[in-house]
């Protein structure tokens, strides 16, 4: 009999496509299949089979092949599509197709290679690892990892120990140390056995946290872990993983951009040497990709490090879910599929009833609320682990010069420090020379051309640099409106405090750690280990620096320009600016001596820099949500955001306010805003706009947009394009 199946494509269509096909079974749901579509060869998935279809016998056309190179989708990923295509209204074959690997995103199939294992030979038994050069670090825990098993180990596995495993693997076959092994099904779990190496004697407070923890039955259990930086939280998702990891269950730990972490990469492969990590970030190229991605899927990967995109990894033995550094705005995708990973994290564990576990030292203040009224049950480390908490004091630029930028008390506290052979940090959140440059006789100021936004002046690249659309262009030696030649950098950015501080300590090494100066590969993994060999007296800085980073010589911080986002229009400005400056502040003072932390500002008195004194975020957080209750923000109601792009801002308007009218007809329980411009209206050459809707519960607010989109979906406005942001991190 003629059986139909429900493909997924990658199409910016609403619905999955019939198709019929012959010897296809339940298993294959989740697998990918070829099927014509127009013209073309389309990859589809295939979601559900059917016994029939709406479409009428004469248009109905069959799959061309069903891939059965790789296993299929799991049913609890996909699940988490679907309902991640639901709630976020976005196509589910595009969500779908998304989430693969680009290598299976392909027409071809896939040519791997019969999967092998391998196991260690009587030559690589005996033989004597110490006389392994230094270097060959890799060979060695290799050959551990052989060596404790016994048996044979699957090849997925093993190429996870590092990314240079393949071919250190190819040498000892040649060596005569290991030798192949066909593969059973039966290898791919060997997580049974766990070694792992020993842990710091945990302080009482870590001891409670775990405690707590261990103590819950296992099953879905929300957890916030709320500590002050360097109050070893590390240590706490470690053990937590090698719970679960005894268990013989698999583990997976969100960060917000593992090129930045290579430190708890790092850490995670030491503390469990047979353990096969597998880590999932943009900066991997497509084969290393789907190499983690199917060693996790096999359930051969024990952990699962990854940026957002790993949510939707499979993993059939999942017992335990970490975001690390929950707060942070990367967990969400800004365009297209505008996800938050870090919640459909929750949905997952959920759906798998597993314990998940949020940790930071600011949580965002919607997490910080449900750990309030209980729906997360919340831990707490309130004291830094190896060293007193930095002493934050405030410098009053209302009465002290700013040369540069920089205040007299701030050179001089960099001086000390660099006396006393430590390290200083000047932290400024912006790149570049100056992010404006104006005409002393008009006022003429470089703007982009495409976007609403001034040109910023690189002094390095020797151009005009727009940060938000990357248009650039030469610096012009005079006014292009009045000729003038009296061009005025405006304003500091890293390259500007740079120079700066070379004029001011020309003995001084000084080193800019932001976007520009660590675009190359590897090159900020070469500046870390020039800073901990103290090859640096003063870091300049952005986030980059802020996040996460050991360096037990960097004892004082200065901070310059944080104002700019006290009174910001944004009611996320200041639980944003608290979380970046406790990041950078934990930066200081790690090592034996206390950290000391200078912010320039104009307003020592405001109740946010008096709680970062106190190290109070708890208080601060008490005190936002107050407001947010007061002023009817997030989390105590549920925004979505209509977002219009078109070539002139009057069309995107235009667009949004017929969208209002039809959501003004819907009669719903939801308070519809007026369109206004988006804050940086031209992007990119596009006019924006936007139009919010709130309401006071998910649900009320879910059923009204289905409703709303599929209306919308009918309203076609030639030149406007528009995308829903459930959820949205920026209204
Ligand atoms: P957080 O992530 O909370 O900022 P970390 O996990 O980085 O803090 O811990 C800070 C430092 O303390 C790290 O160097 C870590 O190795 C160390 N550490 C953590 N727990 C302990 C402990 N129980 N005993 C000694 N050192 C510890
Ligand atoms: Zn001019
Ligand atoms: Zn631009």
């Amino acid at each position: 009999m003629m059986k139909f199946v429900r493909v997924a494509l990658d199409v910016p269509l609403p619905t999955l496509f019939d198709y019929a096909a012959a010897a296809i079974h339940q298993e294959d749901v989740g697998r990918r299949v070829l099927v014509p579509f127009g013209k073309k060869i389309a990859v589809g998935v295939v979601m559900e089979l059917a016994e029939s279809t709406s479409l009428s016998a004469e248009r109905v056309r069959h799959v061309l092949s069903i891939l059965r190179d790789v296993p299929a989708l799991p049913s609890d990923v996909l699940s988490l599509l679907r309902f991640c295509s639901e709630y976020y209204h976005h196509p589910l074959g595009a969500v779908v197709l998304n989430a693969l690997p680009t290598r299976l995103r392909r027409r071809q199939q896939l040519k791997l290679e019969e999967k092998k294992a391998f196991r260690i030979t009587d030559a690589g038994r005996t033989f004597d690892p110490s006389t392994l050069p230094v270097r060959a670090q890799v060979k060695r825990e290799l050959l551990a990892l052989l060596r404790k098993t016994g048996r044979a180990i699957d090849e997925a596995m093993l190429y996870a120990v590092a990314p240079t495993a393949r071919s250190n693997l190819k040498a000892m076959l040649t060596l005569g140390w290991v030798e192949p092994y066909a593969c059973s099904p039966a290898l791919a779990s060997v997580a049974a056995e766990v070694s792992q190496t020993e842990g710091p004697a945990l302080t009482d407070e870590q001891k409670i946290t775990l405690d707590s923890v261990r103590s819950r039955h296992v099953g879905f259990t929300p957890w916030l872990l709320m500590g002050v930086t360097g109050s070893g939280k590390t240590e706490i998702y470690l053990q937590l993983i090698s719970d679960v990891l005894r268990r013989g269950r698999q583990a997976l730990v969100l960060v917000p951009e593992i090129n930045l972490t290579p430190q708890l990469e790092a850490m995670v492969r030491a503390r469990f040497p047979s353990t096969a990590v597998v880590s999932l970030h943009s900066g991997l190229n497509e084969s290393e990709r789907l190499r983690g991605w199917l060693a996790a899927q096999s359930g051969a990967a024990g952990i699962v490090l990854g940026t957002r995109l790993s949510i939707f990894t499979p993993l059939p033995k999942l017992g335990l879910i970490i975001v690390d550094e929950e707060h942070d705005p990367s967990f969400k995708q800004m365009d297209g599929l505008r996800y938050s990973a870090r919640d459909l994290a929750l949905v997952r564990a959920k759906a798998r009833a597993i314990p998940i576990l949020l940790g930071s030292a600011t949580p965002a203040l919607e997490t910080f609320q449900n750990a309030m009224t209980g729906s997360y049950r919340l831990l707490t480390l309130t004291r830094p682990v190896n060293a007193m908490p930095a002493e934050i004091e405030y410098i009053d630029t209302r009465n002290s010069p700013l040369i540069d930028g920089m205040s007299q008390d701030l050179l001089k506290a960099v001086e000390a420090t660099m006396h006393r052979g430590e390290q200083s940090l000047v932290f400024i959140n912006r790149r570049g020379y100056a992010p404006v440059l104006i005409c002393r006789s008009c006022n003429w100021t470089a703007d982009c051309v495409r976007c609403s936004a001034k040109l910023v002046l690189h002094a390095t690249a020797r151009r005009l640099q727009c940060h938000h659309c990357g248009h650039h262009e030469i610096i012009p030696a005079a006014c292009p409106a009045c000729g003038n030649h009296d061009l005025l950098p405006l304003g500091q950015g890293t390259q500007r405090i740079e120079s700066a501080l070379a004029r001011t300590f020309p003995a001084a090494r000084i080193l800019r750690v932001d976007r520009d100066s660590t675009r190359r590969k590897h090159a900020w993994q070469d500046m870390r280990r020039q800073i901990q060999a103290q090859e640096v007296d003063i870091l300049v800085g952005t986030q980059i620096l802020a996040k996460g980073h050991d360096f037990p010589q960097l004892n004082l911080v200065g901070i310059i320009n944080s104002d700019s986002s006290l009174y910001s229009t944004d009611f996320r400005a200041g639980e944003r600016l608290f979380a970046r400056l406790t990041q950078v502040a934990g930066r200081a003072g790690r090592g034996a001596t206390r950290g000391r932390v200078l912010i320039q500002t104009e307003f020592p008195q405001h109740p946010l820099y008096r709680a970062l004194s106190r190290h109070d975020y708890p208080a601060y957080a008490q005190e936002l949500l107050a407001e947010r209750k007061q002023a009817g923000f997030p989390p105590f109601v549920h925004q979505a955001v209509l977002r219009a792009e078109a070539p002139q801002l009057a069309l995107a308007l235009k667009f949004l306010a017929r969208a209002a009218e039809i959501a003004g007809d819907l009669n719903a329980a939801v308070t519809i805003y007026d369109p206004v411009a988006a804050s940086l209206v031209r992007l990119a050459g596009l006019e924006r706009a936007q139009l919010t809707v709130q309401a006071h519960s998910r649900t009320t607010l879910q059923k009204f947009l289905r409703r709303w989109h599929a209306q919308l979906c009918a309203v076609a406005e030639r030149k406007v394009r528009w995308a829903l942001d459930v959820d949205p991190l920026e209204v």
